[in-house]
């Protein structure tokens, strides 16, 4: 005979992630990742007023965050990072490559910690396995989250979607991805053709097609949430970033969101 748990003893809680884009753009970004009994934000391209704005909004404070962690060290990603560890103390995560091509932008750090691209960060329930990306920057990573069977994964700046990223990838019950750039948009755009090689190269960023190649890879039955994001004002439209990644996973039971510019995401939950 099988004894089944109250379901009051059934801590549902610890298989779950939460997480809230809190601005997304080619101007700043930050994410907010939490599960039972953590708190972390990814990059903060914020000033501290504009963070505590946006963390007010969804009943939070600078103060709440337990930790930092970094992807690369683009102004958009780390410009707010210095002012928040020296006000709040919190400890800030990056590779040495980073930490060293950060210093002049983000300042002194009272409590950085480093850490080896591939290696697990543990946060309580939640940690976050790094891995290796292609961009022009030194030594960038993104981010695999779990908490219990919960998985969600981060794909932001990066120009080619490699074996290992695909591979750490799969089986993600969310992603945030960036959907960077639409390549008809960026070629007849008013970048320069210099520049324009750089967003489209190897080291640059994520197209709305990319991201397509990447859904139809990946998706499966776990994956029940895409989040669009790091979308560039001048060289794409949410639209088109959004009809191209729904036309990826059409068939599957996959919700697909576009995060704004310049304010948060609703909180998403994550479940296995
Ligand atoms: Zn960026
Ligand atoms: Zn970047």
């Amino acid at each position: 005979m099988t004894t089944l748990a109250p379901s009051s003893l059934i801590k549902k809680e610890t298989a779950l992630i939460r997480f809230t884009v809190l601005g997304s753009s080619s101007s700043a970004n930050a994410i907010l990742v939490e599960s039972s009994d953590a708190r972390i934000l990814v990059d903060n391209g914020f000033t501290l007023k504009k963070l505590t704005e946006t963390l007010n909004s969804i009943d939070m404070k600078p103060e709440d965050i337990e930790a930092v962690l970094v992807t690369h060290e683009h102004g958009d990603h780390v410009k707010g990072v210095g002012v928040l560890a020296r006000r709040t103390k919190v400890p800030v995560y990056m590779t040495r490559g980073c930490a060293h091509a950060a210093r002049d932008r983000v300042g002194e750090i009272p409590e950085l910690r480093f850490f080896e691209s591939g290696e697990t960060l543990a946060f309580g329930s939640l940690s976050a396995t790094s891995f290796s990306v292609t961009h022009d920057a030194a030594d960038p990573v993104n981010y695999v989250f779990s908490a219990g069977k919960a998985r969600l994964g981060l794909a932001t700046d990066f120009g080619h979607c490699s074996q290992l990223a695909r591979a750490r990838l799969r089986g993600v019950h969310a992603l945030i991805v960036e959907s960077n750039y639409c390549p008809h948009m960026l070629r007849t755009g008013k970048y320069p053709p210099q520049l324009q090689q750089r967003i489209r190269g190897r080291m640059g960023h994520l197209s709305n097609e990319d991201v397509q190649h990447l859904l139809r890879d990946i998706r499966d039955e776990s994956l029940k949430l895409v989040v669009l994001s790091h979308i560039s004002r001048d060289n794409n439209r949410p639209e088109i970033a959004l009809a191209l990644a729904q036309e990826a996973v059409k068939g599957y039971d996959v919700e697909v969101h576009v995060a704004p510019p310049d304010r948060a995401t609703p909180t998403f939950e994550v479940h296995p």
